[in-house]
């Protein structure tokens, strides 16, 4: 349908389209949205206006709420009253939604994806270097592709703190601040505070405002229909350390991601449907057995999934080389049935 639109007939049906429905486009500047017109629901009514692929055709639309869905040009402008807008055609290719491109009709559950800015500690600065995350082998680029901060002592709480800002479309939405001493040296510290009264030191001081459940790290390395895989990782310094072993600063089709633990939310995955990810890589802690066979489980209905079985237990990407996690990719990517089989075996 689209190859019959030109690129000004398109925009102008986009603006038309804009306000009709007072919508407005999303961070990814594919889809306009705007409160459904069968249900009413605010903000959970998405129309297609983004680079057509085989499963996502032009001016499709779809209510996150209620499932409803239109899939031509022609029943969109009938449901907005606008045939007006209508384009003459010679075919219509009445496109199907293919179920697993959006979520089945039936999740009950309200998939909250809404985020608030979030402030950085009072004196944050980001850092170019620094000793702590040399020691955990940082580099030139993992500074420039994941920004890192710190107070500079200005601000007490944070204090031998380095801080990760959670970025989502450009804005702050959380930071993850881990302490700089290991947790040996923490330990000791707060056995012997508890004695003479001192202050406890959290290995974690990381924002509370947007629950870390909704945020995923690395999300604005993921390119829109361009990138296709998705690494999953547990925490940031996993999503450093492969970027930075297996090379994949400019890599455009494969980025790690974390979750934040060892499982994903609904809002995390809708996160990543929205942004054409067809591959997803559980890549948590080879010890984490359950947790993976759950994620895997729950990633199904919406992607090709599979599991990057590393061993020996307790390892995790930090502590692996770049040959060690070639060996994994190469030879232990697992599906989901053959990880359960092999854990079975195991
Ligand atoms: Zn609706």
């Amino acid at each position: 349908m689209s190859n019959q639109l030109s690129s000004q007939e398109k925009e102008h049906l986009i603006q038309e389209l804009i306000r009709e429905t007072g919508g407005k486009i999303d961070g990814s500047g594919k889809n306009i949205i705007a409160d459904c017109p069968f249900c009413k629901k605010r903000s959970k009514y998405g129309i297609f206006v983004g680079r057509e692929t085989e499963r996502k055709k032009l001016f499709m639309s779809h209510c996150f709420s209620c499932g409803r869905s239109t899939n031509s040009l022609e029943q969109l402008l009938e449901l907005w009253n606008r045939m007006d807008l209508m384009v003459t055609q010679t075919a219509e290719l009445n496109q199907q939604l293919k179920e697993n491109i959006l979520f089945p009709l039936d999740t009950e559950e309200e998939i909250d994806d809404t985020l608030g800015i979030v402030a950085l500690p009072d004196f944050y600065r980001r850092a170019f270097s620094h000793p702590y995350l040399k020691k955990r082998g940082f580099v030139f680029d993992d500074y420039e592709y994941f920004p890192v901060g710190t107070t500079n002592r200005l601000n007490f709480r944070f204090d031998d703190y380095v801080i990760f800002p959670v970025i989502d479309e450009g804005d702050t939405v959380g930071y993850v601040s881990r302490h700089t001493w290991n947790k040996e040296e923490i330990d000791r510290h707060n056995s012997r505070a508890k004695i003479s009264g001192d202050y406890k030191i959290l290995r974690f001081r990381n924002s509370t405002e947007n629950e870390f459940v909704k945020l995923l790290y690395n999300y604005d390395a993921i390119i829109p229909e361009v990138t296709d895989t998705v690494i999953l990782t547990e925490g940031i310094f996993d999503v450093v350390a492969l970027t930075r072993k297996l090379d994949l600063y400019d890599n455009e089709q494969i980025k790690p991601v974390a979750t934040f633990g060892k499982k994903i939310s609904l809002a995390q995955i809708y996160k990543l449907q929205v942004k054409g990810v067809t591959t997803v890589v559980i890549g948590y802690d080879g010890d984490a057995v359950d947790a993976i066979k759950k994620t895997a489980t729950d990633l199904q209905p919406y992607f090709d999934v599979l599991i990057a079985d590393i061993p020996g237990g307790d390892k995790d990407w930090e502590d692996l080389t770049p040959h060690e996690i070639y060996e994994v990719f190469a030879y232990r990517l697992k599906t989901p049935i053959e990880y359960k089989i092999s854990k079975i075996q195991e």
